[in-house]
């Protein structure tokens, strides 16, 4: 992409609404807009980034063997009466009435959509385990919608609904969501620690969440340090391979980490006081399994292996796609920007010409360009008539991992300049090598 032909409405003021730091680059970056409170316009490079964070999430839940479908977002109410969740759910449904006078609602969760089409097209022990999800937007009027997408309005979520014969193979699916979800959050570049939760409205015994640690998370946590010495790292997980599965969850939960709804004192005096850390986390997850409530209160019955009809032990699984862009840039930056994870970014690398209007140096850009682009990757060349020091800027707080200086000077000694936008450093390299190391990097052969 050219910056000249790109619609990246970066602002030079920093938002006066905005209190944390996410809220503040993903405006000045030209990422978001607000529409209305707690809701957003996604413009392109956010909604560039919100696409890159699906497609993780879509890869790693095809690995584990789950499969994608879409719901519709505005729901009838009388789904919501057969579960007993209609009155009880409160304020933060948004409620409304179609012309006929009937009342729909916008889906906040969708345990009921998801057991209607259980219900309807499933009835044998044959068809499971049965996971199906799905990445749509939510709405939950929330009574104070705040830090821009981290507690938004409407907001984009996956959530997935397990499907299983018995308590054993649902704690299976269970565990297999956990694993699942650790090398997703990984694969963001992020650290996210499942903490014992509390399983509020939508009940069960079983819950964890995935927090990121940060100061303006808004959930005071609870832990052994030790946990943060863990990684899932590449390991290869076989998603069926039931003691695996289980042994991973073991590994990730048996430190203590919990969340303050679930805070035990004397659990937690327990750990070794120079291990013992309180701090702030941003949910970006949770995990349930909740038996038969929905099963049994729906009518989602399978026949088991005796020819009788038993309701299905179902879980659901969450992962907040548009907060962790916030939990993202929370995690990752610097005074003067964002510093995107290479796995997350919305352009592998800039390329800022130093002086656009040099022969010598449009034409090595453009070089470097094309090379970039043929190699799959996709670039950002700054080629708009502008100062040197207001390109920086740009590059910096929109934050792309690699930039690739060009000027005339380093072009007569036949050198641009390769920028690590985390360390700051800079190196001089002839074009062919600076493009040699950003596929590298990527994981690409250059040719
Ligand atoms: P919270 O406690 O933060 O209100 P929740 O526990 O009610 O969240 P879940 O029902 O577990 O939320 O939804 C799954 C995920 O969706 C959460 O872990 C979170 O990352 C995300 N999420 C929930 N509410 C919001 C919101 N208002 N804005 C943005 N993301 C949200
Ligand atoms: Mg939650």
């Amino acid at each position: 992409m050219r910056l000249s032909r790109y619609f990246l409405p970066v602002l030079k003021e920093t938002p006066s609404e905005a209190q944390i730091v996410s809220h503040r680059y993903m405006l000045r970056a030209g990422m978001i807009k607000q529409a209305s409170a707690g809701i957003y316009s996604w413009l392109p490079m956010g909604f560039k980034l919100l696409r890159k964070l699906e497609n993780i999430v879509h890869e790693e839940q095809a690995k584990a063997g789950h499969i994608a479908m879409q719901m519709p977002t505005l729901q009838s109410a009388d789904l919501w009466r057969e579960s007993g969740r209609y009155d009880g759910y409160g304020e933060e449904m948004l409620r409304m009435q179609d012309r006929h006078g009937r009342d729909m609602l916008f889906s906040p969760t969708a345990e009921e959509m998801f057991t209607d089409v259980f219900r309807s097209h499933v009835t044998s022990y044959k068809d499971l385990p049965l996971t199906l999800y799905q990445i749509q937007w939510k709405f939950r009027d929330e009574i104070r919608p705040r830090f821009g997408v981290m507690r938004g309005r409407e907001f984009y979520m996956k959530d997935g609904y397990t499907f299983d014969l018995t308590k054993e193979d649902a704690l299976h699916a269970y565990n297999r969501h956990l694993v699942s979800y650790l090398r997703t959050y990984e694969r963001m570049g992020l650290q996210a620690i499942p903490m014992r939760a509390d399983s509020g409205p939508i009940g069960g015994d079983y819950t964890h969440e995935f927090l990121v640690l940060a100061e303006t998370g808004e959930s005071e946590v609870f832990y052994d340090s030790e946990i943060t010495d863990l990684s899932f790292g590449d390991r290869q997980i076989d998603f069926d391979d039931v003691a695996q599965c289980q042994a991973v969850l073991e590994e990730f939960t048996s430190r203590y980490a919990r969340t303050d709804e679930t805070h035990d004192a004397a659990e937690f005096a327990k750990v070794p006081e120079a291990r013992q850390r309180t701090a702030r986390g941003i949910e970006v997850g949770q995990i349930f399994y909740f038996g038969t409530q929905y099963s049994e209160s729906m009518g989602a019955l399978v026949q088991d292996g005796d020819g009788n009809k038993v309701p299905v032990h179902m879980g659901s699984h969450g992962i907040g796609v548009s907060r962790l862009l916030g939990a993202i840039i929370e995690a990752s930056h610097d005074d003067k920007g964002i510093i995107w994870p290479e796995g997350v970014t919305p352009f592998h690398c800039g390329i800022v010409n130093l002086k656009t209007g040099d022969e010598a140096a449009d034409a090595a850009c453009e070089a470097i360009y094309k090379s970039l682009s043929a190699l799959g990757l996709e670039p950002l060349y700054d080629d708009r008539n502008e100062r040197a020091g207001g390109k920086f800027a740009t590059m910096d707080l929109i934050g792309l991992p690699w930039r690739i200086t060009v000027g005339p000077r380093g072009l007569k000694n036949g050198v641009v300049e390769l920028t690590s936008r985390r360390t700051g450093e800079s190196e001089e390299m002839p074009p062919e090598q600076a493009i040699a190391r950003i596929a590298e990097i990527y994981g690409v052969i250059a040719k």
